[in-house]
């Protein structure tokens, strides 16, 4: 008798097993790939399980989820699946009793999901086969597209009433004692059609159709409510927010900023704007003003995707920035490219000389945290650390964190 295995059209299905416990994780995993599945993401609770669904290209089209998890249990995790219009096929898999099991498939329902069925543990591999099946044949991947698809200016505009900009965060971690410092606020868009899109879908139509100040502004209100809220909590954090040059061409920009901060009670300290060195070398004489003023105010000053642009010097030296971010190109893989490395070490030397925290973005592996670390950065934003995940779930994340310290 040969083994029982799932039909080719199911082998490229995308999973997204959840539980709490590692064991349970790795022998689900090993009798998905002895059923043909390969295509599997692991999550140890429901927080996790969102972050990875809203960074997936596509979403996950089978769930196999526990319902006990500290942080987000099952039960909260269903709400937020339901609110994201999860349309792939729920497999409960749980040691509860089976009243309670009942109530949980009967609030899936009423949540719209497709539920598939019940997994007692120990999970066999034969109801697991079957259950999956129970999804029917799933429908062959989507042609990539070639080009990427841009959001409509219309689009844009309408969608920023209707609230669908909404704010991820990554965390920023300091090197020495591992602590979180805080974190960059990284835009995302909430598409009804499309799902969550990425900001190279609308960022630069933004800044092309005169939409920008709108998008910054409703990125930094969303910040300053959040960043108002964890201190209420006793998180002392820091934030980071992302300026585009258009909106620094703005001379009102420091008092409109300025207010938003003071309404949502937050320290223009705790803020960090961020602005990228290619185009803020470009435009330096028109925003010139307008940054030092910034500055006055109280706001940190950031340069981002540094080693990308072409800084001189002197002009390093006249601009009143605390913060150099230096781009992912010279931190991931660094160690093993003695170019990179070299300026690696190069913009860690001209940071300190000017008196700046520097922070190396998109570090990846424990190798790209080590080399960053050996040449003297002060912070870490990258994979290593985590992945930009939504702001609601920040603080369960940096609790868990540093709750492994
Ligand atoms: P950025 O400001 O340099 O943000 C860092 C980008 O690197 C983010 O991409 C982040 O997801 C990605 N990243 C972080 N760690 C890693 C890593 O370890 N590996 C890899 N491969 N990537 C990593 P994201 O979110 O797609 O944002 C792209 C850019 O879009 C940002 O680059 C920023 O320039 C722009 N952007 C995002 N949000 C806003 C915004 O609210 N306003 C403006 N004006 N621009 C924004
Ligand atoms: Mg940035
Ligand atoms: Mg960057």
């Amino acid at each position: 008798m040969t083994d029982p295995t799932l039909p080719e059209a199911f082998k490229s299905l995308r999973v997204l097993l959840v539980d709490d416990d590692w064991f349970v994780l790795d022998i689900v995993e090993s009798m998905l790939r002895e059923l043909g599945l390969f295509n599997i993401v692991r999550a140890q609770d429901g927080a996790e399980a969102l972050g990875a669904i809203d960074i997936m290209a596509e979403p996950p089209q089978l769930l196999i989820c526990d319902l006990n998890m500290p942080g987000m249990d099952g039960i909260q995790f269903f709400r937020h699946l339901a609110e994201r219009w999860f349309e792939g096929g729920v497999i409960l898999s749980s040691g509860s009793d089976m009243r309670l099991l009942k109530t949980v498939e009967s609030l899936l329902i009423a949540h719209n999901l497709r539920f598939l069925g019940t997994l007692q543990k120990p999970i066999e591999e034969a109801s697991l086969l079957n259950t999956i099946l129970k999804l029917g044949v799933p429908e062959p991947a989507k042609e990539q597209e070639g080009l990427l698809q841009m959001l409509l200016p219309e689009e844009i505009e309408a969608g920023l009433q209707a609230g669908q900009l909404e704010v991820f965060v990554q965390p920023k971690v300091d090197i020495a004692d591992r602590h979180v410092v805080g974190a960059e606020c990284l835009a995302r868009w909430r598409h009804p059609q499309r799902g969550l899109l990425q900001p190279d879908t609308f960022i630069s139509v933004a800044e092309e159709f005169g939409l920008i100040d709108r998008l910054t502004l409703a990125v930094f209100h969303q910040a300053m409510h959040y960043l108002g809220a964890w201190a209420q909590l006793g998180h002392d954090l820091k934030l980071s927010v992302n300026v585009s040059m258009d909106s620094l061409m703005r001379l009102d920009l420091p008092e409109q900023l300025g207010g938003i901060a003071h309404e949502a009670g937050v320290a223009p300290q705790r803020v960090i704007l961020e602005m990228t060195e290619s185009r803020l070398m470009s435009h330096l004489a028109t925003s010139l003003e307008v940054i030092t003023r910034l500055r006055l105010k109280g706001f940190g000053l950031s340069i981002d995707d540094f080693g990308t642009g072409y800084s001189s010097m002197e002009k390093l030296k006249l601009l009143p920035f605390t913060e150099l971010k230096i781009d992912r190109a010279f931190v991931f893989g660094a160690a093993e490219d003695a170019a990179a490395r070299g300026i690696l070490e190069l913009s860690v030397q001209t940071g300190k000389a000017l008196g700046m925290r520097i922070i190396a973005e998109g570090a990846e592996t424990q190798q790209d945290w080590d080399l960053v670390a050996a040449v003297g950065c002060d912070e870490v934003q990258g994979y290593v650390v985590a992945r930009p995940m939504p702001a609601e779930l920040f603080i369960a994340w940096k609790n868990r964190w540093e709750s492994q310290l």
